[in-house]
């Protein structure tokens, strides 16, 4: 048995290496087991988010938006640029130099935060023990509190067998070596809209096959609805109701090709794809982290059960992050690693899962926080809104991006604010403006009270939360007060 820590992290992702930096921060003797490898073999930091996940998403989100934009926009600007083209490889070097510098950068504050860094897999065993396997070694570990953020992995169906090259996950799709010409998407939720963008605006043809009626039923009705709108605008062929029957690599006169078979009301339909990407969900990475020796509860989905602390079944044992409840989003894990980092210290500290912020990074985005329209209808509750259209913004008019709306929901009664929605430019930089307001308990009153920049996107958050109240005047009021 080697040395023993005030607290040992399970899982270096956005989740487990804040909540490391955090304990050490707080005096807490501290390791990190991370058993992630890049495609040079190398250990490295950072998770799904830093590795496949947000970071490489944005990164191609970027530089494809600036590829369309140059191609479609420019010469609306007077601006005549000769030869706009496209050089993949350079765009995926620039991803995987944000990836190197950014996971680096997280050794880096191991180093200056004391933080030790323990290479491998690790498992629960009991009494507070960890087993760490490398390949030449495996070693036993004990702390006085675990952390365990193992994170999530891509759903698999067996209807569409994954082989890396023709159907892949959302790794495989930040990893094309080219623009495929007929690209299929499993899946029109966050990565399949956020990735099928991508690869569109590249040059691809993407069909994306749905299985559910409603498009993108977590975000508001209306937005979704605006949203669903400018994809099909963009060239997402976005085919709802529709169930895969199958998915298989076969080989043509052409190449290989993905021969997919879906069915939807009207009956089967035949696909031919030159790549799939499956992106029906993730799922918590609880298998072979527990031995059986460790107790800890799973819930029915395998997810670790935990309170709203974040505490296992196990006293002393804590799981954060895409492991746990609740949207499987960085910010959340970060922001539930730091609470559980203050609680082993002794100090008290909350996540607020009311007001966490989702953001979808289309062109534009989509952002929410806080309750929808059909979600306030349910519960039955009391609701006034307020809406502001991007078309009606002269900062979103200079920009060139008028799609898009700024919606309120305040409570009929007190005006408080119970859910903000944005379509439209940065909507995930607004967003926060939100969140900020909605903690701080402001009614939309409180922000028509706010005096904002112009001309800024941010007005038109302003200018919402003032039609709550038929108080806008850059728009028509829903009544004239006499
Ligand atoms: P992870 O990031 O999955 O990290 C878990 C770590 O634990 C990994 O390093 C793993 O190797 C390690 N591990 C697992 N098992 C063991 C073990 N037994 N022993 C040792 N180590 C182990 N979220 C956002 O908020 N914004 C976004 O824009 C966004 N974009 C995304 C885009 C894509 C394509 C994907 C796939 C996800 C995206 N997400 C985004 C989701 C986000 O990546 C996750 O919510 C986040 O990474 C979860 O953090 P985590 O720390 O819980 O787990
Ligand atoms: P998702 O849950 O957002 O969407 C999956 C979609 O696939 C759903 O619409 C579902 O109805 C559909 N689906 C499921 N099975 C299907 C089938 N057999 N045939 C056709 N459609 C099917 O999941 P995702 O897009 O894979 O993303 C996973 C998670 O990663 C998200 O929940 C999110 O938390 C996180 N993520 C976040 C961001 C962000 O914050 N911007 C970006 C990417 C991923």
């Amino acid at each position: 048995m080697s040395e023993k820590y005030d607290v040992l992290v399970i899982g270096a992702g956005p989740a487990g290496y804040v909540s490391a930096i955090r304990c050490a921060q707080l005096g807490l003797k501290t390791a990190c087991v991370d058993n992630w490898l890049d495609k040079d073999g190398k250990h490295v930091l950072g998770g799904t988010c830093l590795n496949v996940g947000c970071i490489p998403s944005k990164s191609l989100l970027e530089s494809s938006e600036l590829y369309a934009r140059c191609q479609n926009e420019l010469s609306d600007h007077g601006i005549t640029v000769k030869d706009i083209g496209l050089e993949l490889s350079t765009m995926m070097q620039r991803k995987n130099k944000i990836i190197e510098d950014l996971t680096l950068g997280i050794e880096g504050l191991f180093k200056s935060n004391k933080v030790e860094w323990i290479k491998g897999r690790g498992r629960l065993l009991a009494n507070r023990r960890v087993e760490v396997s490398s390949e030449d070694k495996q070693e036993i570990y004990q702390a006085e509190n675990i952390i365990i953020a193992t994170g999530s992995s891509s759903v698999e169906i067996p209807g569409a067998p994954q082989d890396n090259q023709f159907i892949v996950d959302s790794t495989g799709a930040l990893e094309f070596d080219e623009v495929p010409g007929r690209l299929g998407v499993i899946g029109a939720g966050v990565i399949g809209l956020e990735l099928g963008s991508v690869w569109r605006r590249l040059g691809s043809e993407v069909v994306i096959i749905e299985a559910q009626d409603v498009f993108l039923p977590i975000a508001d009705e209306k937005i979704a609805r605006a949203g669903k709108a400018e994809f099909k605008k963009q060239g997402l062929d976005i085919r709802l109701n529709a169930r895969l029957m199958s998915a298989e690599v076969k080989k043509t006169d052409t190449g290989n090709k993905v021969e997919v078979i879906y069915q939807d009301a009207k009956g089967d339909h035949n696909e031919s794809f030159d790549k799939l990407i499956v992106a029906v969900g993730r799922q918590p990475n609880s298998d072979n982290v527990f031995d059986d020796e460790a107790e800890v509860l799973l819930d029915e989905r395998g997810c670790v059960h935990v309170n709203e602390q974040c505490e296992t079944s196990v006293p002393g044992v804590y799981a954060i992050g895409d492991l746990v409840r609740g949207p499987m989003l960085a910010h959340k894990g970060s922001e539930e690693g730091i609470m559980v980092a203050e609680l082993i210290a002794g100090n008290h500290a909350e996540v607020n899962y009311d007001l966490i912020p989702s953001v979808i990074y289309t062109h534009p985005e989509i952002a929410w926080v806080g309750k929808n329209e059909q979600q306030l209808k349910t519960a039955g509750e009391n609701y006034k809104s307020g809406m502001f259209p991007f078309a009606a913004s002269g900062r979103a008019r200079a920009l060139g991006v008028t799609t898009g709306m700024v919606k309120i929901l305040s409570h009929a009664e007190t005006d408080r604010i119970l859910g903000v929605h944005v379509f439209g430019p940065q909507a995930s930089e607004i967003i926060a403006q939100a969140v900020i307001a909605m903690e701080m308990g402001a009614s939309s009153e409180d922000i028509g009270l706010t005096v904002f920049a112009h001309p800024t996107l941010s007005e038109s958050l302003h200018e919402a939360a003032l039609a709550v109240n038929n108080n806008a005047i850059h728009v028509a009021n829903k009544k004239i007060k006499k």
